[in-house]
């Protein structure tokens, strides 16, 4: 593992790829194989000992989604990572890997919709209970909400549709305090924009599937550790279990911190909830993601420049009820901005439409440059109604504790011309209002 002194725009071109291992190719070959022969008994011993690193079988392992793992790693400043076959596979392998067996995971209410409704009704079935928090917003009364078996805080750094911009810091040292790790989806900050990590995170995972990769041709997911968690905690036995599938060449049995002690997190969900559970992310997925991930800093300034311009000009129009972007100066969320998120807010932005409800439905089926669909984070600019759609699983008392009204609407900027975004939006509103 090379954790090179280079800056953040030449990691994410670079790092955890040397053309000298592949051929010299300069872009990172597409793997597409299933296994790796052993190159004699001894190498097949010493792979399965893990006392040599190396590739085995797809699944659980491939050269080119190990590209994606080791860079996004290194951008992150992460001591481990894995790549799954989407965001909802790193979010359930965590969960599971943090409270297989029973207790309790204490959650923001302000997630992403399929986030919400699965810790809502699959968690619950499995004997993890779910927590909606109610003073996210309020970390010094967060403690209160911390139950004995508690097994982690679970918050998205920027929250989806609302632009919630989360106190990680705050978060993280109640957690800390009561022996329990903080787990951020960063998806919608991105590394560009936030490191949870540098904030107190413990476990980061994302969706890949959005601004990561960022050209809504991929669905893919990571789960990186901060590698300062102790997980030698009594609330974690499945670290110190000892393991027949962990043995030493000598037939030793030991634990992940015996067998891993740099990235155990990360190991564990390898070598149990990818290899039996089997969310792989395929190799042609990874070289897709990588090639995305090359120009996320550019992606990213211009899409949190656009929605600036966007919310800016929403905050001022007749037909708008309010605006939730961190930028906007009006923002809830705009000191943290200011403190924490120096590059940019990014491309999530929401509006409350002023109008009827038939006035609303007018609106979207006149927007002709956005797309209407569920997705945030592409290239090209998206609108949708969030209450009807994204987070259409929420109950109406589930969506108030959200802060999700029904006149929310959701955008997600893409990199066209900001002029043409605000006059489609402009020509909807006036054949909405005709
Ligand atoms: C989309 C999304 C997910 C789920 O990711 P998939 O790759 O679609 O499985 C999780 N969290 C957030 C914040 C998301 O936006």
């Amino acid at each position: 593992m090379s954790d090179t002194v280079f800056g953040f725009d030449t990691n994410r071109v670079h790092a955890g790829y040397d053309p000298a291992e592949h051929n010299q190719a300069v872009s990172p070959p597409i793997y597409s194989t299933v296994a790796y022969d052993f190159r004699d008994v001894e190498n097949a011993k010493a792979l399965f000992s893990f006392s040599e690193a190396g590739f085995l079988y797809t699944r659980v392992g491939n050269p080119t989604v190990a590209v994606f793992e080791e860079r996004v790693r290194i951008l992150d400043g992460a001591a481990g990572a894995i790549a799954l076959a989407s965001g909802m596979a790193a979010i359930s392998y965590t969960l599971l890997n943090l409270a297989e067996g029973g207790g309790r995971i204490l959650v923001s209410p302000y997630l992403y919709g399929g986030s919400a409704d699965s810790f809502k009704k699959i968690y619950p079935k499995l004997g993890i209970g779910i927590d909606f928090a109610k003073n996210i917003l309020d970390p010094a009364k967060l403690a209160e909400e911390i139950r004995p078996d508690t097994k982690a805080i679970f918050v998205e750094s920027i929250s989806n549709p609302n632009a919630i911009l989360i106190d990680v810091d705050a978060i993280a040292a109640v957690a800390h305090a009561h022996g329990i790790p903080l787990v951020v989806d960063n998806t919608v900050a991105t590394p560009y924009l936030f490191n949870p990590i540098a904030h107190g995170a413990d476990i980061v995972v994302y969706s890949a599937t959005k601004g990561l990769s960022g050209h809504g041709n991929v669905i893919a997911g990571l789960v990186l550790e901060s590698g300062n968690f102790d997980w030698k905690s009594e609330k974690f036995p499945q670290f110190s279990e000892k393991y027949y599938t962990l043995r030493t060449l000598d037939g030793v049995e030991r634990t992940y911190l015996e067998a891993f002690p740099d990235a155990p997190f990360s190991f564990r969900i390898r070598l149990n909830y990818l290899n039996y559970f089997g969310a792989s992310l395929s190799p042609f997925d990874a070289y897709l993601a990588i090639v995305g991930l090359e120009t996320l800093s550019e992606r990213l300034d211009k899409q949190s420049r656009t929605a600036l311009t966007l919310a800016s000009f929403l905050e001022g129009h007749q037909a708008v009820e309010w605006v939730r972007y961190a930028a906007l100066t009006s923002s809830p969320s705009h000191a943290r901005y200011q403190r924490d998120f120096k590059k940019g807010a990014g491309g999530i932005l929401s509006f409350g439409f002023k109008g009827s409800e038939a006035q609303r439905e007018k609106f979207l089926n006149a927007i002709s440059l956005f797309h209407y669909h569920v997705n945030i984070g592409d290239t090209r600019s998206l609108i949708v109604n969030s209450p009807r759609t994204t987070h259409g699983e929420l109950t109406p008392e589930e969506k108030a504790l959200a802060d999700i009204p029904e006149n929310l609407i959701r955008i997600s900027t893409g990199l066209e011309d900001p002029d043409d975004l605000i006059a489609d939006l402009e020509q909807a509103f006036v054949t909405a209002f005709a």
